[in-house]
């Protein structure tokens, strides 16, 4: 049975640096540890927190129950063929180590990924995207535990429904599944997906020709310079996902706000960049306390030191319901508010 901690403080385990506290915590670093654990009558009684690398949740309070932290490592390469090479990761592994991983093995797929916070078992969850990419993109497999039964299952790509920062992890099964393992099929020719504009410019500035090493330094050049570090300003990456309207509504809403930004997609639907929105509001920089908007990215909440995440949540409720009534626009948090 793994070592069960009381009473334990969970600030140094999310990107936010809130000091909230777990009444119990613990690790486990293998499919069987954590099936044992499940067994075991705490995991019956207490409410249940699987936590990665702390880097997209926001916690309210503190927990009163058991956090489950997922230390299961390795990466392994379990087929290949002259095309592509598929590899199964361990859930505790850090995403941008097999970022950087894949790069040295000369494969393709993940690169304008690199330098996202977190953990492999957290990037199905919300399919994660940046610059172009998303992970839904190269997963074929995700392993987990049911927590009910102890059981151990797996989905292939399609049965996780993945969408724009959703999946079922997300949705019908947020809390019931602790994912073990995600297989991930990557490509031996390099994609070089420079569709995202600001690549391009940096590997220019870089003087470099598009390959999987230079987009994966061109990303993280951007990043480093745009995203404020959570070890420095604590933040979760973007708060807020970028809401999905009708292109009617967007029409319009183009007549008072002509620099709104959206890209369409699909004939009826258009994505409005929720930082815009924010930003156009007049919000970018605002602070309450110690809880702000950072000051130049409208979609990023930060904690200037010592804000709880109770004031945070406020800021962001505060937030919204100014979006609200400007544009009439619901957004909503891609954050696990907890
Ligand atoms: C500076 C910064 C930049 C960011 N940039 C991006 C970005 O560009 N794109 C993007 O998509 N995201 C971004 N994020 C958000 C975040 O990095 C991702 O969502 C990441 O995948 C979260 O991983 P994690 O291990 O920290 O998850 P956690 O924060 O620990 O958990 C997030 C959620 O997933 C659940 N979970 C975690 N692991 C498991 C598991 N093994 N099984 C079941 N449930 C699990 C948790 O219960 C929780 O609900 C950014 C965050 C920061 C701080």
């Amino acid at each position: 049975m793994s070592n069960i901690l009381n009473n334990y403080s969970l600030k140094y385990h999310n990107t936010f640096g809130v000091a909230a506290k777990a009444k119990y915590f613990t690790s486990f670093s293998s499919e069987d540890q954590l099936a044992e654990l499940l067994k075991d009558n705490i995991c019956k009684t207490e409410s249940l927190f699987i936590l990665g690398g702390g880097s997209n949740i926001l916690l309210t309070q503190d927990f009163d129950g058991l956090v489950l932290a997922n230390n299961i490592k390795g990466i392994e390469i379990i087929t290949e063929n002259e095309k592509s090479t598929s590899i199964a990761v361990g859930a505790g592994e850090i995403w941008h180590d097999f970022v950087l991983w894949s790069i040295q093995k000369n494969l393709s797929g993940i690169e304008n990924l690199a330098l996202i916070p977190g953990l492999v078992g957290a990037s199905p969850m919300q399919n994660i995207g940046a610059y172009g990419a998303e992970v839904k993109d190269v997963i074929t497999k995700v392993r987990y535990i049911e927590i009910e039964s102890g059981k151990q299952k797996s989905f292939t790509n399609s049965e996780c429904n993945f969408s724009y920062r959703n999946s079922i992890f997300k949705d019908e099964l947020k809390g019931r599944v602790v994912i073990t393992e995600v297989v991930c099929k990557l490509s031996k020719t390099p994609l070089n997906n420079t569709k995202y504009g600001a690549i391009t410019d940096e590997l220019k500035r870089l003087n470099k020709e598009p390959s999987p090493q230079s987009i994966a330094q061109a990303v993280i050049n951007i990043r480093s310079s745009k995203l404020p570090d959570p070890k420095v300003l604590g933040n979760s990456g973007s708060f807020f996902k970028n809401p999905i309207i009708e292109t009617i509504w967007f029409k319009k809403l183009k007549k008072d706000f002509p620099e709104m930004v959206g890209y369409k997609i699909s004939e009826t639907q258009t994505k409005i960049a929720a930082g815009w929105l924010i930003d156009n509001a007049g919000l970018k920089g605002y602070r309450k306390a110690d809880a702000g908007v950072h000051k130049n990215q409208a979609l990023v909440l930060v904690n200037y030191g010592n804000a709880t995440g109770l004031e945070i949540i406020n800021l962001a409720k505060e937030i919204q319901e100014i979006i609200k009534e400007k544009y009439g626009i619901q957004i909503e948090p891609e954050v696990n508010i907890l």
